[in-house]
């Protein structure tokens, strides 16, 4: 039998405990992880502001409140491919990350999207694809800004966009020199970001318009520096890539150095990084041009110096871009983005 003395003292220190509790939960963030066993009987506990860091910032992850996903596990998994950097990036892959999870943690950050696409001379004729495409697979439910940079602005088609979505047009002059046109989109891309550096939350992708998305593209991508691994190269040993070699360029790469050969149709990150990389890839490019030097791949070549050096906290695996005309190796279990087979002597102004 309970006596009444002893009965007090369980509920007075049921009391203490419990303001204890409310004081320590109000005048902390979450410094522990939360209570996740909710018998049925007990309604679960919402979640009291102090429990949310309100910090915003790229690498500050908070869990959607009480969403119900898979288990993760750090023994099962994908084992076929390497799914992280000697620098210890992610690399990611179809399969191991949760996508739901990250919408959910991504969502509530109120974040925006913005994609640069160039659509020059004939090059207009990839738009429509690109842009119906990207409504149905890049970051569906974000907010996303769309520029199109291009000459022929009447050419532009008319996408229909979800809400949230905007499409920006730019106008830039037509050039000779396709090899021209593709370098300048550093230039291009780096005064852009400077009118958008005040919001230096926001992520950027920059993308070749001569491409379509086939699947999801989204949360999963995003990180302060993002990379994409080339198609044709990334099962090869580096001492064929084909990285500028002439140590007289400024986007040389000596042989037995580099990663990996990464994409030039294909990058992104925070705003302040690209803004970092494009600027350091115009000058190069420039200073290069001055002592009539071009990079072996242009654009690619610099960005793939700068990407050595300043490595990538993301790398996106070929699924971000792959090309049509390639059979799919078994590695690769969807393609979200592909390069569309064109004929380069019917669009290009120059062979
Ligand atoms: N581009 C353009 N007009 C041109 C040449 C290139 O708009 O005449 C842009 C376009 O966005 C294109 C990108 O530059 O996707 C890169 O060129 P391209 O796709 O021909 O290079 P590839 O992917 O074949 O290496
Ligand atoms: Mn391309």
């Amino acid at each position: 039998m309970i006596n009444v003395k002893s009965l007090t003292a369980v509920l007075v220190s049921a009391l203490i405990l419990g303001v204890l509790y409310l004081c320590n939960s109000l005048s902390y963030s979450r410094t522990s992880p939360q209570q996740n066993i909710t018998p049925n009987n007990i309604t679960p506990k919402n979640r009291l502001s102090a429990d949310v860091n309100a910090m915003s910032n790229e690498v500050h992850l908070v869990a959607p409140d009480h969403l119900q996903y898979e288990q993760p596990s750090i023994v099962q998994g994908r084992t076929d491919v390497v799914t992280v950097t000697p620098w210890m990036a992610p690399i990611v892959w179809e399969g191991i990350f949760n996508p739901v999870l990250l919408d959910g943690i991504y969502k509530p950050k109120n974040i925006t999207i913005i994609a640069t696409v160039f659509a020059v001379g004939n090059y207009i004729r990839f738009l429509k694809k690109f842009l119906e495409t990207a409504e149905q697979h890049f970051f569906v439910g974000f907010k996303v800004h769309i520029y199109v940079f291009t000459d022929r602005p009447n050419e532009v088609p008319q996408v229909t966009m979800a809400s949230g979505r905007q499409l920006m047009v730019r106008l830039v002059p037509s050039s000779k020199r396709w090899q021209e046109i593709s370098a300048r989109r550093m230039e291009l891309i780096q005064i852009l970001i400077e009118e958008q550096l005040p919001n230096n939350r926001n992520y950027i992708f920059c993308l070749d318009v001569d491409s379509e998305f086939h699947g999801r593209w989204g949360s999963e991508s995003l990180g302060g520096l993002v990379a994409v691994t080339h198609p044709g190269y990334y099962r090869d040993a580096r001492s064929n890539f084909p990285y500028e070699r002439r140590p007289s360029s400024r986007a040389y790469i000596a042989p037995g150095e580099g990663d990996f050969y990464y994409c030039g149709g294909a990058f992104g990150g925070l705003l302040q990084e690209v803004h970092q990389l494009a600027k350091t890839c115009r000058h190069n490019f420039e200073a290069d041009a001055k002592e009539d030097i071009e990079a072996a791949w242009q654009e690619e070549s610099h960005l793939n110096r700068y990407m050595w050096i300043n490595k990538p906290s993301k790398v996106l695996s070929p699924e971000y871009l792959w090309q049509d005309f390639k059979p799919r190796n078994p590695e690769i279990h969807i393609v979200r983005f592909s390069g569309v087979v064109k004929n380069y002597a019917e669009i290009r102004p120059n062979p």
